[in-house]
């Protein structure tokens, strides 16, 4: 287990060095500890070791391990996340990255007002044009977020990508880049993108949130993830 103290420590030497790169500190990015299919244990060692928050794709196994390690830190919901679970959801996480349609928009704000208190929310936006991947078009971003505008629970705070799989980290960099420009057009200040393979690449392009689990954790089963 003292392999994740380690990993994390390196991570963090990394993010350090990219941020520097960008003009930013290690501090100013968010590392999310991305747990799926992670068993409780190894990521109570995680969190031991200092990870800031946890990001978990399914609401169901997130729920088995909130309730086996409780809130140490935020948890994030970095998955698709269908409308009939938004209820639980809202209990389970305090960032839902994952904002890819209206309708998810209308039944995230109509749960968080019967709780009484806003969700924070990314909105996710399909950079590559992907047919086999969830989230906004680029062009359709700025007419969603005048719509979710009028949804008084719900608090966009910023973007969310999964660019195209790339073979190099740097081919991702121009996917990024535009993550970024359309976060300025728009006026929204986080960034959520940049995984274990290329998340300095997103650091220099100005991810505020980075979502690493292999790199942390370890290789993940190779059939467990969607
Ligand atoms: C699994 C996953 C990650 C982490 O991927 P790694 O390559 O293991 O770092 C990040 N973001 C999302 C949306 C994921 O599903």
């Amino acid at each position: 287990m003292s392999d994740i103290g380690a990993n994390l420590e390196r991570v963090r030497e990394r993010i350090a060095r990219a941020a520097e790169r960008s003009g930013r500190r290690g501090d100013d990015v968010l590392l999310i500890g991305v747990s799926k299919t992670v068993e409780v244990e190894r990521i109570q060692h995680a969190v031991a070791a200092g990870v800031p928050a946890l990001g978990e794709n399914r609401v169901q196994e997130a729920k088995e391990k909130v309730a086996a390690l409780g809130r140490p830190v935020p948890w994030h919901l970095i998955g698709h996340l269908q409308t009939n679970k938004v209820r639980e959801a809202l209990e389970l996480f305090d960032l839902v990255h994952s904002l890819d349609r209206l309708d998810l928009a209308t039944e995230l704000d109509r749960r968080a007002r019967q709780r009484g208190r806003p969700v924070a929310v990314l909105v996710q936006v399909n950079v590559g044009g992907e047919s086999n991947k969830g989230g906004f078009a680029p062009d359709a971003v700025p007419s969603a977020l005048d719509a979710i505008a009028k949804l008084d629970h719900i608090d966009v705070r910023g973007l969310m990508t999964i660019p195209p799989i790339a073979e190099r980290a740097e081919d991702a960099r121009g996917w990024f880049r535009a993550l970024a420009q359309l976060g300025k057009r728009v006026g929204l200040a986080e960034l959520s993108m940049g995984m274990s393979a290329d998340f300095e690449v997103a650091i220099e392009e100005g991810a505020t949130m980075v979502r690493v689990g292999t790199a942390i954790f370890g290789p993940r089963p190779a059939k467990a993830t969607p």
